[in-house]
């Protein structure tokens, strides 16, 4: 029976699943096998392709044929064994085949109606998470606070930022806004996230009323400088609602000192956020706990990035508040075409007012598979491999007359330089980057410049670091 143009059985999807399998296979399989960098010049690809869509249906072949001669020049392989940039990006198979699940069942999860269980197994994965990382109580499933998937750290820092402006502000700032930002200040270190700066200035609050708190030499938040900065802004009559602490700098890693920070914020009444984007993945193994976990419990909110380091496929980004009123306060609508008698009865999440946005995707779902196919102690494995293989880097690093190490080593994250200066580090850099099997990027630390080695990558295996050593040593006489 013939079905309209529009639409596809079953039966004929599953055929496409089995032809695309072909094509999955080999692109998994095929990680290693060149640079992880695309060697395409800009415009290149989109010259490959047509400028006006097609009208009729094309043969699958056809597309999987481009896909393959025209859109996997254009891949950078965060997938390789030898991706060392930026941070790790993990799409493990198992939270893959939990993105394919979600698509398949087509969830909306913006009201607890719209989709009851994308909204409960959010909570409950929450919930694994927070137990497996060792976070606080207070952030627990049922209590005052809780958990919710945002897309991405940044709209993670957003939404908690408007709420503790909403929370100084008693709400005039979302129901008046203009004047009422006035004098409200916020903090982070210099070593922050961009994203808590690019949220101040979307909130309201203002891009200039943003502290960069100096850092000490581990370039950690300086709480003197911080409990400095809030005393003299109090005395100036303004108004300080947030702080956000990192606990993993993207620099270099670095874990700002979040209990003290948190005394500080107490004293003012000040929201602390903690980003633990990358770094918080390592919570999950216990021999790296105690840092990345330590002063939660002063915590408003704080969040970290499964689909980093962890293999939970982009976008997943998990965030606790300590208090869900707040955020509530501050992002609720209501709008009569999506009142329902489930949200009337408030006992169900409704997680439209957790964040910024209406409709949300079915993510809990690869966490689901995640967890219950791989499992925690599989996480917690890799993460130590991975420590392990940076501890290998760093002991290579220490017994080298030309490099040295920038900043700490931190977990899987290497800040290495050369000892004659920038000039030398950029060339060790374009080096390792020229090799063919490796990625590496940038930061500067001090003023200096500095080639940053993040362990992270699912495939990455002992080899590709011991490879790398050896170009990263000889490059460096
Ligand atoms: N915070 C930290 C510490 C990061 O390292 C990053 C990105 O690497 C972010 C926030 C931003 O992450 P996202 O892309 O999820 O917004």
């Amino acid at each position: 029976m013939s079905v309209p143009s529009w639409q596809q059985r079953p039966e004929d999807f599953a055929n496409r699943i089995t032809q695309s399998l072909k094509w999955i296979v080999q692109h998994m399989q095929q990680s290693g096998e060149r640079s992880p960098w695309s060697a395409l010049t800009p415009g290149e690809l989109a010259s490959r392709i047509p400028l006006t869509a097609p009208t009729t249906p094309e043969p699958l072949e056809d597309v999987l044929a481009d896909l393959r001669d025209v859109i996997a020049p254009g891949l950078v392989r965060w997938d390789a064994p030898g991706w060392f940039a930026w941070f790790p990006s993990n799409s493990h198979p198992d939270a893959i085949l939990g993105d394919l699940l979600a698509s398949v069942m087509a969830q909306q999860g913006m009201l607890w109606t719209s989709s009851p269980a994308c909204t409960e197994l959010e909570s409950r994965m929450l919930e694994w998470l927070r137990r497996s990382l060792g976070l606080c109580d207070r952030f627990a499933e049922g209590g005052a606070g809780g958990g919710v998937i945002q897309d991405t750290a940044s709209s993670g820092v957003l939404a908690c930022l408007v709420a503790a402006r909403d929370r100084t502000t008693s709400g005039l700032a979302s129901t008046r806004g203009g004047d009422a930002c006035s004098g409200l200040v916020a903090y982070t270190s210099e070593q922050a996230h961009s994203s808590v700066l690019k949220a101040a200035g979307i909130c309201g609050i203002g891009r200039d009323n943003l502290r960069l708190v100096p850092t000490d030499d581990q370039f950690r938040m300086d709480v003197r400088s911080l409990s400095r900065m809030m005393q003299d802004d109090v005395a100036a009559g303004l108004r300080p609602c947030f702080c956000c602490a990192t606990v993993g700098t993207t620099g270099c890693g670095a874990i700002d000192p979040v209990s003290q920070i948190g005394q500080v914020c107490q004293k003012h009444d000040v929201w602390l956020h903690v980003d633990a984007a990358w770094a918080g993945t390592a919570a999950i193994a216990s021999e790296c706990r105690e840092p990345i976990t330590s002063g939660c419990e002063l915590a408003d909110s704080w969040s970290f990035n499964p689909h980093k380091w962890m293999g939970a496929s982009f976008d997943c980004c998990c965030l606790w508040v300590a208090d869900q009123r707040p955020l509530i306060d501050a992002m609720s609508i209501d709008p009569e075409y999506l009142r329902n008698s489930a949200t009337g009865t408030g006992e169900v999440i409704d997680y439209r007012d957790w964040h910024v946005q209406l409709g949300r995707r079915f993510r809990a779902i690869k966490l689901w598979l995640l967890l219950r196919c791989t499992g925690a102690a599989a996480i917690a494995e890799m993460v130590e491999f991975h420590v392990e293989l940076a501890r290998s880097v760093e002991a290579a690093v220490n017994a080298h007359d030309c490099l040295v190490l920038a900043a700490p080593r931190s977990l899987s994250l290497l800040c290495i330089q050369h000892i004659d200066g920038d000039l030398a580090t950029q060339s060790l850099l374009d080096t390792v980057n020229a090799d063919g099997r490796f990625a590496v990027t940038h930061c500067k630390l001090d003023g200096l410049l500095v080639m940053r080695i993040a362990i992270g990558a699912l495939n990455t295996d002992q080899a590709t670091v011991d490879a790398l050593i050896q170009v990263m040593t000889e490059a460096s006489q």
